[in-house]
């Protein structure tokens, strides 16, 4: 018999949220998830893997595999290309794989047009105050750049009105944060959108 094909998971959260974490710990079962390595034209940070992190590709790669209708979404934010590549995640959730894409906002929402069933969830900090320490605590960046990156986050958490579920990552809850997000993949609870929406606008007030 075929397997069943796996969700495509959109997981979205602004810097402070402690994506990477909650899904490095998803992806340890490499039975039921997988990845989705996208494809970018800025330059890899220190310690970054070219195929694992992401494909660093030239502005003009980039644009040719966009002419050739090689990328599920993309999307260019602060400055650089981003983008998903179809194949991979089309081959994948083929084999029964949920499919995790760890991207931008503006992605997420190209997805939700394109592929009505994939889940879209929302990563977010507990309220304003924990994302401004968690930005502040990383002690590298100037304040005007904290504030920038602040900014944006707000931005970014309005637009989880359109997600399909919200989950809230407090302190050193990330185990906490994946089990949650393995039971939505599990049973597709009902959407609460008056919960997510309140929940925006307590943050943003
Ligand atoms: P960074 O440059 O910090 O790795 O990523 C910047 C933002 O781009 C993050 O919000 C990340 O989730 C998002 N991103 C990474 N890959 C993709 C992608 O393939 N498509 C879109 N739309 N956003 C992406």
């Amino acid at each position: 018999m075929d397997k069943k094909r796996g969700t495509l998971l959109v997981v979205s959260g602004p810097a402070g949220s402690g994506k990477g974490t909650v899904l490095g710990i998803l992806l340890q079962n490499t039975e039921k998830y997988v990845y989705s390595v996208s494809a970018t034209t800025r330059l890899p940070r220190p310690g970054e893997v070219d195929g694992k992190h992401y494909f660093f590709l030239t502005k003009e790669k980039f644009l040719s595999l966009v002419a050739s209708d090689s990328f599920l979404e993309h999307a260019e934010y602060v400055g650089n290309c981003y983008g998903t590549l179809r194949s991979f995640v089309e081959e994948k959730l083929e084999e029964g794989k949920n499919v995790i894409l760890e991207i931008e906002v503006q992605g997420a929402l190209q997805i939700r047009e394109k592929m009505p069933e994939a889940m879209l969830i929302f990563l977010c900090p507990p309220d304003y105050a924990t994302l401004e320490s968690r930005l502040r605590g990383r002690g590298t960046e100037t304040d005007e750049v904290i504030k920038k990156r602040l900014a944006t986050a707000l931005e970014e958490i309005q637009i989880a009105a359109g997600y399909d579920y919200l989950v809230v990552n407090e302190d050193g809850r990330s185990a906490d944060c994946a089990a949650q997000i393995d039971g939505i993949v599990n049973t597709r609870p009902e959407k609460n959108k008056e919960n997510i929406l309140s929940f925006i606008k307590n943050f943003t007030e």
